[in-house]
């Protein structure tokens, strides 16, 4: 294989993966507040109308050690809501402030 047609197949490769990746986060679904799951979590989808005792100010699931989205996504898994997904805005009483 000539160098350039290398460089080109190596391009394909990294944006199929980027593109499946992509494809894969829009095909979960997000986490309804009203699931068993969440209500026995007291998730939210907006951590700013949270009344939880447990709820402080800044909490998010964005800046959660549990979020597997990046801090700007969003949108991100959480290990607690398997198959689906919780807003980066959001938050739940399993909230660990990431070191
Ligand atoms: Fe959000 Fe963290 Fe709760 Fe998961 S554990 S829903 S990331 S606050």
């Amino acid at each position: 294989m000539k160098q350039t047609n290398r460089r080109v197949f190596m391009m394909q490769v990294a944006l199929g993966g980027t593109a499946l990746a992509a494809t894969q986060a829009m095909a979960q679904a997000m986490v309804n507040e009203k699931d068993p799951q969440a209500a026995a979590l007291a998730y939210a989808a907006d951590a700013t109308k949270v009344k939880n005792p447990k709820y402080a100010a800044g909490q998010k699931c964005s800046n959660c050690a549990l979020y597997q989205g990046k801090a700007t996504d969003a949108a991100g898994g959480c290990p607690l809501f398997a198959g689906k997904q919780v807003a980066g805005a959001g938050w739940c009483n399993a909230y660990a402030k990431k070191a």
